[in-house]
């Protein structure tokens, strides 16, 4: 097959490993000789990095992004009976850990242009049982966060910012973790910043909010064989640490590349192929087809295009090209 006919694939991990070069086997391997192998100095260190290049005083490492949702909800005091208003257009998880805290997720429509949880119609879903806002970030684009943020302190409301596709954004000069309460990331592999295995982490500018959340983490124990609330085991192992510290110095000019990709037309990549309210698993929730428009609309729609970073520019103009053979069919 000759190259100009290879396929282009979503990610490219083998390019990105042959990049990292002997680094990221190094800091594998020194963990595997520390016997450190849960948290530990390595995810201290990714953990104050990571808030240090995202503008906020604290990281909280956790052993996935749905954990840092679901933490993130306890943090706040969300739990039976409260009401969260979230994303119809985003991945399940958004809304799967607002019920698995207890609370029932209040859906409302996206913005047809960004896909994002449009603030006007989210507040419209708030009612006398809301507790909290959780806006998605979605490919690098942040919500509105000024106009959440007002929102919430109009209505008494936490926000909890799902920046799982959000590393290294920001909007109107405010990253995540700034404006809301809190936000929580993943680093699943296929994110923009993505661990060797699962990963998360929650930010946060409140330092009460982060003693919690390291907490709740870790079976609500402050020190060893103290445990003063229910946590669960959500700590992040020492390996996805290391591999983290080895990425993040980079996720600044790979999140340029994507842009640099996205301002040649190639960006146009939305998944999800179907709203969460459609889900079997979301009946509970009081949802059918046709409540939420624009998130069916956009999901029929869906076109996920490689602009991972490693993508060669002549793989980027083929994709262009593929692109605009399709629109002018
Ligand atoms: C990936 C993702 C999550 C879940 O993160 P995991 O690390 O896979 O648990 C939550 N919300 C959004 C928007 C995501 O893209």
């Amino acid at each position: 097959m000759s190259k100009a006919a290879s396929p282009i694939a979503p990610l490219d991990l083998a390019a990105e490993r042959a990049f990292l070069g002997p680094a990221l086997e190094a800091a594998v391997l020194s963990v595997l000789r520390s016997g450190r192998y849960i948290q530990g100095p390595e995810v201290e260190r990714f953990e104050a990095d990571f808030a240090r290049q995202s503008g906020v005083a604290h990281g909280v490492a956790v052993s996935s992004g749905t954990d840092a949702l679901i933490l993130g909800l306890r943090a706040l005091g969300v739990g039976p009976g409260d009401e969260v208003v979230t994303s119809p257009f985003s991945f399940f998880a958004s809304a799967a850990a607002i019920a698995w805290v207890g609370a029932t997720p209040r859906l409302a429509d996206v913005d047809p242009e960004t896909a994002l949880l449009d603030a006007g119609r989210a507040a419209a879903a708030v009612g006398p049982r809301t507790r909290a806002l959780a806006p998605v970030h979605l490919y690098g684009q942040m919500a509105d966060m000024r106009a959440f943020r007002a929102l919430a302190d109009k209505r008494g409301l936490a926000v909890l910012e799902d920046a799982a596709q959000a590393h290294g954004a920001a909007r109107d000069g405010a990253t995540p973790g700034t404006l809301g309460e809190l936000a929580a990331y993943s680093f699943y592999p296929t994110k923009n910043l993505g661990a060797a295995g699962e990963g998360g982490l929650v930010s946060t500018n409140d330092a009460e909010l982060a003693r919690k959340l390291r907490e709740l983490r870790d079976h609500g124990s402050p020190a060893k064989y103290v445990h003063t609330s229910i946590g669960t085991n959500a700590r992040m192992h020492a390996f996805q640490g290391a591999v983290l510290n080895v990425k993040l110095p980079h996720l600044p000019a790979w999140n340029a590349r994507r842009a640099a990709l996205a301002a040649q037309g190639i960006a146009a990549g939305v998944h999800y192929p179907r709203p969460i309210h459609l889900h079997e698993a979301a009946r509970p929730f009081g949802y059918g087809p046709g409540d939420f428009p624009v998130a069916e609309d956009l999901s029929l729609r869906v076109l996920c295009l490689p602009v991972h970073p490693f993508l060669e520019d002549a793989q980027g103009d083929r994709v262009a090209e593929a692109v605009l053979t399709l629109a002018e069919a």
